[in-house]
């Protein structure tokens, strides 16, 4: 973790929160010349960016609530998107069953017309019927046909850290591990009090902006004594992890009975990623987890589509997330607006203004981020023009193509496995030559953690993307944490321990 220079630094721009609408925000305003600090207090996309269904789509189901203006955006970003980091969002295929009880063909087909045409789309597929034959169809039998439609997925905690990265490049400060507790309006500038390990420090900033997502009108009451222009509305979301229900890429949009949509998606290889739920939330974000309602709601909505039949010992691991909404005064969890707003305030023209980030997804990330920037121009006459929309993501430069650059390293690396050569890929795209470069075989990298986890990885992680303990590295970078033992993760954290101590001798001397 880097820690600021002692001396109180005056920024254009303070960030709190290293979700992906922070680090969104933060990377648009560096790479328009402005000074920027972020500070995260946990890792980088440890809350709601790395609990999403991991999709980049315009959201089907919004047309249903008009919310056209989001769903219009959405389907525009999923291109622009794919274009800028092709090695983590790929294209997928969605299938939807009918089941004519609860949404006639006619009303789909209309859904789907709009679909393909509301947003641009080259590169997507459009949609189309489909039939399924009973002997080779996943499907229960009584589900004989349905519509098929394009949307993306994505790795979405490496979204977060490939922005903070560009972020970084560009000049930004980032900080993880650290805490902003308070801050106080002094004339023109904030005076921002953090916390972190080492101990307490102060930053002085232009502007505030508050990305904290679940925490953001929390965090206007209790760190800044301020009022929240906007309700917020904590609506908790969980996934269960299954073994394969299906082979394919596809994955499948589920209509339950109570008039909700559940996905069936494929994930990681080897299992199928069923969510989400949508439920309020009053507890403490840092401590949502899946409840037993909620469990048993999506096997009951896979048992309803799929042969093979679910029950909770087929559960192999489940993840759930708070999303924060704007309260739009809505009675149903699901019904909520997932559009975003902006709230700029100053209580006087001569104080330092105050942004704050209510809703939005992460597929219109780079979208809030070019509309937070709009607000901040009359305080930053001189910034540059939008910038994000054609600029490729840390990975994506010189990539071209994902299946290439698996056969580059399959024929660079000696003993490297087809897996592991396939997730460096997909993980790091380019920037893959970051800590393989010097390297003509797997017995040049060091220690093997296991799964294709070697030391060389490890401290690229540490040294390059702010991973500091092995849920960093397992769950939100390389996502093998499904596959690791606990003695396995053991043999992990105590490398990173030797190697945080390395680094600190390092640092001193
Ligand atoms: C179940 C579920 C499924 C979803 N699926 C999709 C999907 O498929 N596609 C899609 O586009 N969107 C999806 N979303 C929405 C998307 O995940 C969220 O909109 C997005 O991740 C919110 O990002 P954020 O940056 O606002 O919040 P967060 O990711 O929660 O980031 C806020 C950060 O602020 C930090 N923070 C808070 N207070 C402080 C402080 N005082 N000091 C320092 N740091 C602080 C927190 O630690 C946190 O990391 C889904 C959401 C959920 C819950």
């Amino acid at each position: 973790m880097t820690n600021p220079n002692e001396t109180l630094k005056c920024y254009d721009v303070a960030v709190i929160g290293g979700g992906i609408n922070g680090v969104g925000i933060a990377n648009d305003a560096a790479g328009r010349g402005l000074s920027v600090f972020l500070c995260e207090k946990d890792d980088l996309a440890s809350h709601t960016s790395s609990a999403s269904s991991k999709l980049i789509h315009g959201g089907l189901r919004y047309l249903e609530h008009k919310e056209f203006r989001l769903v219009r955006e959405a389907l525009a970003e999923r291109e622009v998107l794919l274009a800028k980091a092709p090695h983590i969002i790929r294209p997928m295929r969605f299938i939807m069953p009918h089941r004519p009880h609860l949404r006639p063909a006619w009303l789909i087909r209309t859904g789907l017309f709009f679909y393909d045409h509301l947003g641009k789309r080259e590169k997507l597929a459009g949609s189309n019927n489909v039939t399924f034959q009973p002997v080779d169809s996943p499907l229960n039998k009584d589900i004989t046909r349905g519509f098929e439609y394009s949307d993306c997925a994505v790795d979405d905690s490496r979204l977060v850290i490939l922005n903070a990265m560009q972020a970084r490049e560009q000049g930004a400060q980032i900080v993880t591990q650290t805490r902003c507790i308070s801050a106080q309006r002094m004339d023109s500038v904030w005076i921002l009090d953090m916390e972190n390990q080492q101990g307490r420090f102060q930053i002085q900033a232009k502007v505030l902006v508050n990305a904290a997502g679940p925490w953001v009108a929390q965090f206007i009451r209790e760190d800044l004594k301020l009022q929240s222009p906007y309700g917020i509305r904590l609506i908790q979301g969980s996934h269960i992890i299954v073994p394969k229900l299906y082979e394919g890429d596809k994955a499948f949009i589920m209509q339950n009975d109570d008039q909700r949509i559940v996905f069936a998606i494929p994930y990681l290889e080897k299992y199928t990623m069923i969510g989400t739920t949508d439920r309020e939330y009053a507890g403490e974000p840092n401590k949502v987890e899946i409840s037993a309602d909620e469990t048993a709601y999506l096997l009951d909505v896979s048992n309803d589509h799929f042969k093979t039949q679910l029950s909770e010992m087929d559960i192999v691991s489940t993840f759930s997330g708070v999303r924060p909404l704007c309260d739009d005064e809505s009675d149903n969890p699901a019904a909520v607006t997932r559009d975003y707003t902006l709230a700029l305030s100053q209580e006087n023209v001569s104080d330092a203004p105050l942004l704050s980030v209510f809703g939005g997804k992460l597929t219109t990330y780079r979208k809030l981020a070019e509309s937070a920037m709009e607000h901040l121009q009359k305080f930053f006459p001189e910034i540059k023009q939008p910038w994000t929309e054609q600029a490729l993501l840390p990975g994506a430069e010189n990539l071209r193509s994902v299946d290439e650059l698996i056969t580059e390293i399959e024929n660079k690396i000696k003993g490297v496995d087809t897996g592991t050569a396939q997730r460096w890929a997909h993980a790091y795209g380019s920037r893959v030559w970051s800590f393989l470069k010097h390297t003509g075989s797997v017995h040049e990298l060091g220690q093997h953690f296991g799964h294709g986890l070697y030391a060389q990885e490890v401290d690229y992680l540490v040294d390059a993307e702010w991973a500091v303990d092995s849920d960093d590295i397992l769950k939100r970078r390389s996502k093998l944490y499904l596959e690791f033992s606990l003695d396995e993760i053991l043999l992990l954290d105590q490398y990173l321990a030797e190697l945080h101590e390395r680094r600190l001798q390092q640092d001193v001397a």
